[in-house]
């Protein structure tokens, strides 16, 4: 059972954590970590369903990582759009395939909007994506998650630090901390004119630490309601500042360059694609990793050769009465309650 990736490449230790195999989905496989927990996943035995926005992109990063064809499948979803993830549950249904383990890992970051954009349903985007599309296909797929007979099921959501204030990249107060305030956004239906989560004015960047944040609430009240009875195991990751991927694309080009630079000569928590994907793939497969509740974290200043453990998470992510609100608030939103 190795937990701590040791060797010079962070794959090499991929095929040592190998419990059973067996099917997993992947939301926005096509770069950055979520291309590579693909890569690392297939490479101890799993089939990756590879969900993503631009199938063809999501197949050419495949086969650039040398990835086989047999090993993957490839469906559509706009995580945006509610419609997009009903009809990304019919066609995984249609192949047949079992589902052992969801990994909810697509996600947008918009830090220089100006004015919001809206989803298809009329919902702030980054809310839409991160959250809104994934709380529905997990709503949706439990019962498929259910009925899989692996013996170590599991779903597995992106976290993030900027979005946990236990830790001191969640203080950052640039352009403001994760906060769903009173949830008020949520309550008044969360359509135009209203941006935000809390109901207040939209500030994007911090729009993205809410969807984040509502991520790992989402974590939290899947194991208070589910666990016991399902036996999945529900669980979070911050896999590390993984600070070359594609998710800055709409910050400024000269964050873009300075960032990678900064997180790996000054602070050194510069993670690889290549190692954020392994610790997503210990996550999914892993039997060190059976910790359902689990929030797990590498720490901010380990490269290679860290060792997981569970990370705090701050009030507003891990408080009951907060989370059962977000949830039943959440339900409605997508349509469910
Ligand atoms: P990334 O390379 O930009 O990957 C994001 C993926 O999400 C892409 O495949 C993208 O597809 C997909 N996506 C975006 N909008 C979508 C939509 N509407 N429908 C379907 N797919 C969509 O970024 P990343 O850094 O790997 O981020 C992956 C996850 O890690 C995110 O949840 C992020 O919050 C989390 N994370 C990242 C870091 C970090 O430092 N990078 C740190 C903590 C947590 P397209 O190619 O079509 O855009």
């Amino acid at each position: 059972m190795a937990t701590e990736q040791t060797s010079a490449s962070p794959t090499a230790g991929a095929a040592a954590f190998t419990a059973q195999p067996g099917t997993v989905l992947v939301t926005g496989a096509s770069s950055g970590v979520g291309l590579y927990a693909t890569k690392a996943l297939v490479g101890c035995g799993w089939h990756v369903v590879m969900a993503c926005r631009d199938t063809a992109k999501a197949r050419a990063a495949a086969t650039a990582l040398g990835l086989p064809e047999a090993s993957l499948t490839h469906l559509q979803v706009d995580l945006g759009d509610l419609d997009s993830v009903r009809g990304l549950v019919q066609a995984l249904r249609a192949t047949g395939r079992p589902l052992d383990a969801l990994v909810c890992n697509a996600a947008v970051y918009l830090p220089l909007l100006k004015q919001p954009l809206r989803s298809p349903q009329g919902y702030e985007l980054s809310m839409a994506t991160n959250h809104l599309g994934h709380f529905l296909l997990i709503q949706l797929l439990l019962e498929d998650l259910q009925r899989s007979t692996h013996p170590s099921r599991r779903l597995v959501i992106l976290g993030t630090v900027t979005a946990n204030s236990k830790e001191l990249g969640g203080k950052i107060p640039i352009p403001a901390p994760a906060d769903l305030g009173d949830l008020s956004g949520f309550k008044a239906g969360f359509k135009a004119p209203i941006t935000m989560a809390s109901g207040k004015p939209f500030k994007p960047g911090k729009a993205y630490k809410d969807s984040k944040l509502c991520n790992m609430i989402t974590t939290q009240e899947l194991h208070r309601r589910l666990h016991e009875r399902t036996g999945i195991v529900f669980s979070s990751l911050y896999p590390g500042c993984v600070a070359d991927t594609p998710l800055f694309r709409n910050s400024y080009p000269l964050f873009q360059k300075i960032f990678p630079w900064f997180q790996k000569t000054i602070t050194g928590g510069y993670v690889s694609q290549e190692l954020a994907g392994v610790r997503v793939a210990q996550v999914v497969a892993d039997p060190a990793f059976a910790v359902s509740g689990a929030h797990w974290s590498w720490g901010n200043r380990q490269k290679q050769g860290g060792k997981q453990f569970v990370q705090e998470l701050s009030e507003k992510a891990s408080d009951p009465a907060i989370a059962a609100q977000t949830w039943d608030l959440s339900l409605q939103l997508v349509g469910l309650g």
